[in-house]
């Protein structure tokens, strides 16, 4: 059957031929070749300090089979990149998130898919050269450095790195937690994030400025490699990172969404599959057939279907309208699919039992994921927030006006039937209820 049938009706009208048939190769590339990559690459990594050493070479042969398949890039619309729009890549990054490996093995991982949106549309020639060209050719990895230690880094507002102007440089000093790719070999580049001018600055929405810094810049030290649920994350990692008098010359959004979706699949393939296991009866019954187990099974279903819709909408407005037209859906689809995901895994590690909490299965690896997904890319209450207060101005005032104006319509059609008593009652009931 292919990958295609499984595009949502409201989807199809906005799919090329050219994308459906790249589906159906990233869904087979996933399950055929990136998911029996898994212990391989596990392997390869090995243990200790040799898991930040060197890639594994199971990995460099996917980026082989991948290329010949026209996988590569497929999260750029343009510059070279695979010329899919947003929807159509939504549904290829489902499958990525299926297996850890796959986003890279495509070079579609992030921070990089951002990092090098970012550099197509605000870089120089020269920094395209530079920067851009390499990663587009998966021959470096780069990071994003916005965190700090000791303020609240949501608020983009707090972050107090310093960017110095000295001459013809500027002059970096600070420290950066969750720094990503900090361990990784082939990470060269960092995303530097600061605040010009110093913290007594007037505009605080006008001081924070980006600076692109080698990796290997003198006067950057990365102190210690951070875990995520006690996984290292190997060999990308996130570092905390110090920056001393470091010089420079003057000078993503809803993917994590649609991978975890992926997730969230993937949790639900376990949990029937352990569901229908035969040796796994409890009270003369397979679990498939308990009806707790099949209500679980009908909401995970409901829920992932209802995420993805979410996804695919925020895909099609900005494809059709921009990011910053879409903000609402982005921000509706960055808090959804995160907790959507977090209650299927849930549920599938609960019919594993025991098995669904130890190395037997990849649901706590998934589960991880999908819970730091609802900090990572901004906490959900930053995006609630948000969201919260561009519904009260888009429907606050007009919302008053109309329920004024309906109030006012229906006293007038009540005063039309003035001295009958059930019209009375009815208005008396109105009035008392507005
Ligand atoms: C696996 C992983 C990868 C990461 N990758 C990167 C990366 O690539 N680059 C990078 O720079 N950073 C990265 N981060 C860091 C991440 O972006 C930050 O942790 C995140 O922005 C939150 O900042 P904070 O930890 O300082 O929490 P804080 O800003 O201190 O917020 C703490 C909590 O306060 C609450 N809160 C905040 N604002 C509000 C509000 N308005 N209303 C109610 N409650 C609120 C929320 O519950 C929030 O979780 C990564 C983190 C992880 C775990």
């Amino acid at each position: 059957m292919p990958a295609s049938v499984n595009i949502p009706p409201i989807a199809l009208p906005f799919i090329s031929d050219r994308a459906k048939s790249t589906l159906g190769l990233a869904t087979q590339f996933v399950d055929e070749e990136c998911i029996p990559a898994h212990d391989p690459f596990e392997a390869q990594l090995g243990q200790g300090a040799s898991r930040w050493e060197k890639k594994p070479a199971i990995l460099e042969q996917l980026k082989v089979k991948v290329k010949k398949l026209g996988l590569w890039n497929m999260f750029l619309g343009q510059h070279n990149g695979a010329g899919f729009s947003n929807v159509e890549y939504g549904l290829m990054a489902e499958y990525l998130g299926r297996s850890h490996i796959a986003s890279e093995a495509t070079n579609n991982p992030g921070p990089d898919t951002g990092n090098m949106e970012l550099l197509v549309k605000y870089g120089t020639e020269s920094q395209k050269r530079r920067w851009l060209d390499p990663l587009m050719k998966g021959k470096i990895r780069s990071a994003f450095l916005m965190t700090e230690p000791d303020i609240a880094s949501s608020d983009a507002r707090n972050i107090r790195c310093e960017i110095r102007r000295d001459g013809e440089e500027y002059v970096l000093n600070g420290s950066k937690l969750w720094s990503p790719g900090a361990g990784d070999p082939t990470c060269e580049l960092y995303i530097f994030m600061g605040r010009i001018g110093g913290i007594s600055s007037v505009n605080q929405y006008t001081q924070h400025s980006v600076i692109l810094v080698p990796a290997n810049a003198p006067g950057i030290t990365v102190h210690r490699m951070l875990s995520v649920f006690g996984y290292d994350d190997a060999p990308h990692g996130h570092g905390h990172i110090t920056l001393h008098n470091v010089r420079r010359l003057g000078p993503g959004r809803i993917h994590h969404s649609m991978r975890t979706i992926g997730a969230a699949e993937t949790a639900l393939e376990w949990m029937i599959s352990h569901a229908n296991d035969e040796r796994k009866k409890t009270f003369g019954r397979s679990l498939s057939s308990h009806g707790t187990i099949r209500e679980w099974i009908a909401k995970s279903r409901i829920e992932i279907d209802t995420a993805r819709m979410t996804v695919l909408n925020a895909a099609i407005r900005i494809d059709q309208e921009g990011a910053k037209a879409a903000l609402r859906e982005i921000a509706a689809a960055k808090v959804l699919v995160p907790r959507t995901a977090l209650r299927v895994i849930d549920r599938a590690i609960q019919i594993w039992g025991a098995a669904g909490v130890c190395q037997d299965t990849p649901l706590p690896g998934l589960w991880d994921s999908a819970r730091t997904m609802r900090i990572v890319d901004g906490p959900d209450e930053v995006h609630l927030q948000q969201l919260g207060r561009r519904e009260i101005q888009r429907l606050g005032k007009g919302v008053q006006e109309k329920l004024e104006r309906q109030k006012r319509e229906a006293d007038r059609l009540l005063s039309s039937y003035e001295g009958s008593l059930a019209a009375a009652t009815l208005r008396g009931y109105n009035k008392a209820n507005l």
